[in-house]
């Protein structure tokens, strides 16, 4: 069994504490190593040394800054396959869906790479008689990101390229599930150029994000994960006063419209629903057909879909459709939260409850689950379940497929398929969700846009990537300046009018 580190100051550093917990492989039920969990005086220790680089690297001109990243993004590049390993050991996931969560994590720092041309500052020239204004864009200094367990690469990568572009330095506390990809990342990044101290990898669990909360020295949080802590981070990061962005948890729901290509929407629906064993804050868990004959064609179309997956571990390559969940209490919960649905009343039509793979019989594998006639009072319909499980909502109008949407309190994600343009067009400018997605099933924006949901998705208010990640990891100083050309007359006593 493997004893993880921190990642402190260029260099592998074990635990202090004698606290850990451990890592599992969610495939095999084993567990693969065990990981530190840090005391707030080794974070503290960590953060002061941050500080301390952060000034030499804010100093480094900014095309120096990304040139790193561009080494970055060809390090990542040479070690996609090791890379998605690690995640797939780690998470479960398969490895072409490793290789996506690297993927994905690399299209921001490509973005990094042109970070200059998003950090430029503002200019007016005249702005009054001989008076110039200037706006600049500076780094706000020792930053901190908090990741979940379910994209190991792709969201440690969101939140250090942007804050590490933009010349801050990071405290990344990555999920205690899922930690060995984030010290890999940053192994790569010291061998791209970053300075050492300027990336921190500090393992640790609540007791280490609330030192975090409540340093004074720490001047931003990037959170991403369940909702109630994604609330509670918001809002003590804020009380101390710090800038704080909050991504949570999600129900996502696509609506099928009678002019659907139903095929179409239900394969969507299949890889949507159960990708990643329904482990994704993108996930579609509610189908939400507008018809009762819709509502039966779909359910036709989705049996033997569903019944074809293939469950099974990452080590089988290509030829498995979704692995295991991350832990055996998460297969618990969600089988318990498929009991319920019966229990209250909606219609199981694929049961995944007993599902056992021979051979892996300790792993972390939950079968595919199928409901219909979910109701909106429902536990299934409630709660996020975090699970290859999907619920068919039946609307009998459009209008009440798009009040059910509006009415949930997450607001990540949603799809509507239709081959009706201007019932499209309604949906994406009423429906109060923050990514939407027309005939597209997990609408997850291209790193040069923006990620975020609505509501209770997310606390803050920029998104994360894109040029909200800049303006997140940076503070505005406006220089009102004007270059006396002989004697002027004495001091002025009100504000200067632009005259
Ligand atoms: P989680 O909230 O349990 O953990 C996220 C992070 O918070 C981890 O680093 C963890 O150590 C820390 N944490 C956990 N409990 C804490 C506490 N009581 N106090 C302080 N810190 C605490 O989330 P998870 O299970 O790792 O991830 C799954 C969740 O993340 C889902 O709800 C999913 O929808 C959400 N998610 C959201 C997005 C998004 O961008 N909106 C993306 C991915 C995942």
């Amino acid at each position: 069994m493997q004893e993880l580190s921190h990642w402190i100051d260029g260099k592998h550093v074990k635990g202090t504490s004698g606290r850990f917990t451990d890592v599992m492989n969610p495939a095999t039920g084993e567990v693969q190593g065990r990981v530190p969990l840090a005391t707030v005086a080794e974070l503290e220790a960590a953060i002061a040394s941050a500080a301390k680089a952060q000034e030499g690297w804010a100093a480094t001109n900014p095309q120096r800054r990304a040139r790193v990243m561009m080494a970055f993004g060809d390090l990542i590049n040479k070690h996609m396959d090791e890379l998605a390993e690690i995640v797939s050991r780690e998470h479960g996931k398969t490895l072409p869906d490793g290789r996506g969560d690297v993927q994905r994590g690399l299209e921001v720092i490509e973005v990094c790479m042109g970070a200059p041309h998003l950090l430029k500052g503002e200019f007016t020239t005249d702005g009054g008689p001989g008076i110039d204004l200037y706006s600049m864009r500076q780094p706000l200094g020792v930053v901190a990101g908090i990741t979940p367990f379910n994209f190991p690469a792709m969201i440690p990568l969101w939140k250090m390229g942007p804050a590490l572009a933009c010349g801050n330095a990071m405290i990344l506390k990555p999920s205690e599930r899922c930690p060995m990809t984030s010290l890999r990342l940053a192994e790569l990044l010291q061998e791209a150029g970053l300075p050492d101290g300027v990336l921190q990898v500090v393992n640790g669990d609540k007791e280490v994000v609330d030192g975090i909360l409540d340093n004074e020295t720490v001047q931003a949080v990037g959170f991403v994960g369940s909702t109630p802590i994604a609330q509670y981070i918001y809002g003590r990061a804020a009380t101390n006063g710090k800038r704080a962005q909050c991504f949570g948890g999600a129900k996502n729901h696509m609506i099928i419209m009678p002019d659907a290509d139903l095929d179409k929407a239900a394969d969507a629906l299949v890889g949507a629903g159960f990708g990643a064993a329904g482990e994704r804050c993108m996930a579609i868990s509610v189908a939400v057909p507008v018809g009762d004959k819709t509502a039966d064609a779909l359910i036709e179309r989705l049996v033997p879909r569903i019944e074809k997956l293939k469950v099974g571990p990452y080590t089988a390559g290509n030829d498995v459709d979704y692995g295991p969940v991350i832990t055996a209490q998460a297969k618990a919960r969600i089988n318990g939260l498929v009991s319920s649905g019966v229990e209250q009343g909606a219609t199981l039509v694929v049961d995944g409850r007993d599902f056992s793979l021979q051979g892996y019989e300790d792993g972390f594998f939950v079968g595919p689950s199928l409901f219909d006639n979910v109701t909106a009072e429902m536990d299934i319909y409630k709660e996020e379940i975090f699970g290859p499980v999907l619920s068919q909502v039946r609307a009998k109008t459009y209008d009440d497929a798009l009040k059910l949407v509006k009415d949930n309190p997450y607001g990540n994600g949603t799809a509507i398929y239709t081959a009706d343009g201007d019932t499209a067009r309604d949906f994406a400018t009423k429906v109060n969700v923050g990514m939407v997605g027309v005939n597209f099933p997990v609408p997850v924006p291209l790193s040069y846009h923006t990620f975020g949901g609505w509501k209770k998705s997310a606390f803050g208010d920029l998104n994360q990537y894109g040029p909200d990640a800049f303006k997140f990891y940076t503070r505005t100083k406006t220089v009102t300046q004007r270059w006396f050309s002989g004697i002027k007359e004495g001091g002025e006593f009100h504000f200067k009018e632009m005259d």
